[in-house]
């Protein structure tokens, strides 16, 4: 195991990827901000970063080494919070820069947390689920040191889930010597899950979406929409949207897209995802190509899949009034650029997705307490949060005349500033 801290990172944006983006960001956000090369080069370093290896035995008997990482990019303002992700796709850069957008995010929505991201090099749809539970308990055995109630709080992310956080909590409770409900978020509901965390992101997301659909005076009874990615976030997107009255005219996943110009029939498309892992070869709608997903003439867009899906190569075909960010960084610098000269509304994913991390700290104060909330309680907060964060970004876009993405950034990145300033720097 290798640990330390992170000294002497790069902080320019010349790295290619999500990093590199999302330094770009801070960068913009600096500027604006009039802070100098010092103090942005604190923002950007990761302050704790840990890779490990993890030996799986397979069920044939077979040993594999697999790769985790887990970064926690600041913990000025608490301790870091933020997702586990299983993907083939997972690399250390990856993880850097979804744990610096946990930070602003947590920042933006004034939760007392840092940001963090972990990651297991790994395609979970090739292993079984005694080899999951392993390869996380393995995992979590080699990070303990870094997390913890009071550290550094993980949840879920593409590719694991309440399952995945419950075999987390019992690692850590069982070296621990008593049950510790709190290391984790988005845990089952009988384990100490909060009621309303499961749908919490989706939640947060159709708020913003409604509100950016306020905002430019469509009303959603007329609004159509397109979904890409039908996992944990897309899928309670795709139903809430559909719940407010707009038309999700299409969804996709990793294998495919599916389309129906009057509206999918979503309670009938989940059925056949849960019975064959995928919205493809559904009789109801029409197969189209991913890529044709992303270009659809509707009011909103909602990438809830992965990182960079909008880029320069296909931004200028987005017909999207609004894009809605489910997931984390799924629009380029180049991309963000090509869509604000358009008129495309673009709700960053530090505010669009927040509502997954507003309920996980939920979660995380009624376990510190042992006090449960109601379902109802939990939303009435959740909506309040998100809308209070809506006004925040939309106020500060104005007053600066800058993007929503701009805006958010700035608001968040000044909050973890002023707490780097407050606390000084020690020694
Ligand atoms: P998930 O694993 O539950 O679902 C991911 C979905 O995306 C799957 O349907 C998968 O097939 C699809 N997908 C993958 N690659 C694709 C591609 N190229 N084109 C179309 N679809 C593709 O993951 P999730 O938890 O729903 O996370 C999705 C995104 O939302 C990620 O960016 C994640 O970081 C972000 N996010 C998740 C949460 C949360 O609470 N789960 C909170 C905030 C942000």
């Amino acid at each position: 195991m290798s640990t330390g801290s992170a000294v002497a990172e790069p902080t320019g944006t010349s790295v290619a990827g999500p990093l590199g983006e999302a330094r770009a960001q801070l960068a913009e956000a600096a500027a604006i901000l009039g802070y100098d090369a010092a103090e942005t080069a604190v923002l950007a370093a990761p302050r704790r970063e840990v890779t490990v290896s993890i030996p799986l035995r397979r069920d044939d008997g077979t040993t594999e080494v697999l790769t985790g990482h887990r970064v926690q990019h600041n913990l000025s303002r608490g301790p870091a919070k933020g997702g586990l992700r299983y993907s083939p796709d997972v690399d250390l850069d990856e993880v850097r820069a979804l744990a610096m957008w946990m930070t602003w995010k947590c920042a933006l929505l004034d939760v007392p947390y840092g940001g963090a991201k972990g990651g297991v090099v790994i395609d979970p749809r090739q292993y079984s689920t005694a080899e999951l539970e392993r390869v996380t308990r393995r995992y979590t055995s080699e990070i303990m040191p870094m997390i913890g109630p009071t550290r550094d709080i993980p949840a879920p992310d593409i590719g694991t889930d309440e399952q995945t956080m419950a075999w987390m909590m019992d690692t850590y409770s069982v070296a621990s010597g008593h049950t510790v409900l709190g290391v984790v978020t988005g845990k089952p509901i009988s384990l100490g899950g909060s009621l309303g965390r499961a749908s919490a992101t989706s939640r947060g997301v159709v708020y913003t979406a409604l509100a950016a659909l306020r905002h430019l005076a469509i009303d959603p009874a007329s609004a159509t929409a397109a979904v890409q990615g039908f996992g944990k976030v897309g899928r309670g997107t795709a139903r809430f949207l559909d719940e407010a009255g707009v038309r999700v005219t299409a969804v996709s996943d990793q294998y495919g897209a599916v389309w129906c110009g009057g509206g999918l029939d979503l309670p009938a498309l989940e059925d056949h995802v849960d019975r064959t892992g995928s919205v493809t070869g559904w009789s109801g709608a029409e197969p189209v190509e991913n890529d044709v997903l992303l270009a659809l003439d509707v009011d909103l867009l909602v990438p809830a899949a992965i990182e960079g899906v909008i880029h320069r190569g296909n931004a200028a075909a987005v017909r999207a009034r609004v894009v809605v960010e489910g997931a984390n960084g799924p629009t380029t610098t180049e991309a963000d650029r090509l869509l604000e000269e358009r008129g495309v509304l673009v709700v960053p994913d530090i505010l669009a997705n927040a509502g997954g991390v507003v309920v996980s700290y939920f979660e995380w104060v009624q376990a510190n307490q042992a006090y449960w909330w109601s379902e109802a309680e939990v939303e009435a907060r959740l909506a309040d949060r998100m809308a209070g964060a809506w006004q925040d970004v939309l106020a500060a876009s104005r007053q600066h005349d800058c993007s929503l993405r701009t805006a958010a950034t700035c608001l968040a990145v000044r909050r973890v500033a002023e707490a780097h300033r407050q606390r000084g720097l020690y020694p």
